[in-house]
């Protein structure tokens, strides 16, 4: 790209003044670049305590009540959050499992509280049952190797 051409004032304290303000321009296009990157991560850091905090809160009532699941953070706030892994329960036969919410084939604004009726106990999928999962704790690990259905 060819450099913008800025004409010539006529008098030498308009020229003097004109390098001044393009050396300005310059120096601001860098300032106002490095200002923007960090109030880019502070928001990305803000937005990411946002996102755990609405796991907790969602954990908590999990924990007290055990429900309602709804409403409850979708599959990338928990995610961003630090909360990769969802405990999950048969509500028929029990058997727990945890679940890699980055695995999962929803498409990450999926809420949490959907995934009860689309994640399926492969023990009782065998016996041609498809009940539904109770949702228990969303987890930033997990806590066994259980193998993914
Ligand atoms: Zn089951």
């Amino acid at each position: 790209m060819a450099p913008k051409h800025h004409p010539t004032p006529l008098s030498g304290g308009d020229r003097k003044a004109l390098t001044k303000e393009l050396g300005r321009a310059r120096t601001m296009t860098t300032i106002l670049a490095g200002q923007s990157a960090e109030a880019r991560v502070k928001g990305e850091t803000l937005i990411r305590e946002a996102d755990k905090l609405l796991c907790e809160s969602w954990n908590e009532r999990m924990w007290a009540d055990g429900g309602p699941i709804d409403p409850s953070p979708t599959v990338d706030q928990a995610i961003n959050g630090g909360y990769a892994w969802l405990e999950i329960e048969c509500s028929r036969c029990k058997t727990r499992r945890d679940v890699d919410l980055a695995a999962l084939r929803h498409p990450p604004t999926t809420f949490v509280h959907d995934l009860a009726s689309r994640l399926r106990c492969s023990k009782c999928g065998k016996a041609g049952r498809r009940p539904s999962a109770t949702l228990l704790q969303l987890a930033s690990r997990s806590r066994q190797a259980a193998p993914e259905t």
